[in-house]
């Protein structure tokens, strides 16, 4: 037992007071976790566009003051009433979707989209007591996708957290529970190229390049990368894209410059972009008679897929995911070993490095689209 198990534990966190301002270091207190939660060390956290989409909070309800961060590592430090598969000291990865092992999706080898704990922005509270742990002062602050990783402790739902190996660094490993896991799956579980396959990603972003890191994984022989930003090639070559193709380079759609580049198509596409026109080509890319297409953007609200039927009866097959289809618990602790036994590579996706204090900087460089991780040390 740690001698803070059961109290208040007063420390730094990085508070959003309001919309598109910069965080402020504030000192928190951290109430004890109750049944079914866990309090947690973090050690490293990094920064993710849904951390920053939620935190300029354009589209959404605005919920503040609230702690944000959902990509990290840490060490529990104690654990409520009920938890018996993590223990004071064990090395974990929060993760903003859960898997609570009883509902329906969670017992369907198929899903990954838990009824209990699938991924809420919207709750800024814990699911236990509908209350928040944070408070400054007695003002209770808002938690964030369950995680909320941008404080030294935090408490998770158990649900939450993926048990990882002790000798994975913790300052690597951290960027495996959100956007990279999100590419990698959706190559790997999903549209499962079979070695020697040719592979088009949409979107040369960390998530697809991670969807590039999956196709090199898998063996594909050739990966072509479509961006709009042509500087996005130079980097997604270390991913292992062979060709690239900017749509703004033709003046015909670019599945057909797909399509002419590949004898009729490629067998697998990825679409990281959330722009609807994108995945409408990823999909009309794909080889007839065995193409498959995954999505993995957000789109628009109101955005329509169509396209027409003749494509799918041509055999065509369309798909989407959520995390790559991992889940969390299960499945998150072989995406680490993966990476300890040096089939993946997760040094490339971590551009930048900040200390707690600096973590307005993180902002800085994914509003100006710079870099691809940016990881957020917690010990100065
Ligand atoms: P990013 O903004 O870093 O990268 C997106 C890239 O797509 C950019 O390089 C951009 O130039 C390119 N792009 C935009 N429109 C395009 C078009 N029409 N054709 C070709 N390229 C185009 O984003 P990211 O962090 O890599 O995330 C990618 C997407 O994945 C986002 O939509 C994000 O919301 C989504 N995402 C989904 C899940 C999931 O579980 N399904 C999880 C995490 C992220
Ligand atoms: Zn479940």
């Amino acid at each position: 037992m740690s001698s803070t198990a059961g109290q208040v534990i007063r420390c730094r966190a990085a508070v959003a007071w309001e919309a598109g301002k910069p965080l402020v270091i504030e000192e928190v207190e951290v109430a004890p976790p109750q049944t079914n939660e866990v309090r947690v060390k973090i050690l490293f956290t990094s920064l993710c566009h849904t951390d920053v989409y939620f935190w300029e909070a354009k589209g959404q309800n605005p919920l503040f003051p609230r702690i944000y961060g959902h990509e990290a590592g840490g060490i529990v430090e104690s654990v409520g009433e009920g938890v018996t598969d993590l223990k004071p000291g064990d090395h974990v990865l929060p993760v903003f979707t859960g898997e609570c092992k009883e509902c329906a999706h969670c017992k369907s080898e198929e899903s990954n989209m838990c009824d209990l704990l699938r991924i809420n922005t919207d709750r800024g509270v814990m699911l236990n007591d509908g209350k928040s742990r944070f408070s400054i002062n007695g003002r209770p602050i808002y938690h964030f996708v369950g995680t909320s990783t941008f404080s030294e402790y935090t408490v998770i739902h158990v649900g939450c957290l993926a048990k990882i190996n002790p000798l994975a660094p913790l300052d690597k490993v951290c960027v495996l529970s959100c956007g990279i896991s999100t590419g990698l799956g959706a190559t790997l579980n999903v549209a499962k190229p079979a070695k020697g396959s040719t592979v088009a990603v949409f979107g040369l972003g960390a998530v697809g390049l991670a969807a590039a890191e999956g196709a090199r994984i898998a063996g594909a022989s050739r990966i072509i990368g479509v961006d709009l930003n042509s500087n996005r090639f130079k980097e997604a070559k270390k991913f292992g894209a062979t060709e690239f193709v900017n749509p703004k380079d033709y003046n015909k759609p670019v599945q057909e410059v797909i399509a002419e580049m590949t004898n009729g198509g490629v067998d697998r596409s990825v679409e990281c972009t959330g722009n609807i026109d994108a995945m409408i080509s990823a999909f009309e890319c794909v080889h007839d008679g065995w193409g498959v297409a995954v999505l993995v953007g957000v789109p628009h609200k109101d955005a329509v897929f169509k396209t027409h039927p003749m494509n799918l009866l041509n055999e065509r097959t369309l798909k989407g995911t959520f995390f790559g289809n991992y889940k969390p618990r299960s499945d998150l602790p072989s995406v680490v070993e993966k990476y300890m036994s040096k089939e993946l590579e997760v040094e490339k996706f971590i551009t930048h490095t900040v200390p707690f204090s600096e973590i307005n900087k993180a902002f800085e460089y994914m509003l100006r689209g710079e870099g691809l991780r940016c990881i957020i040390r917690m010990e100065e």
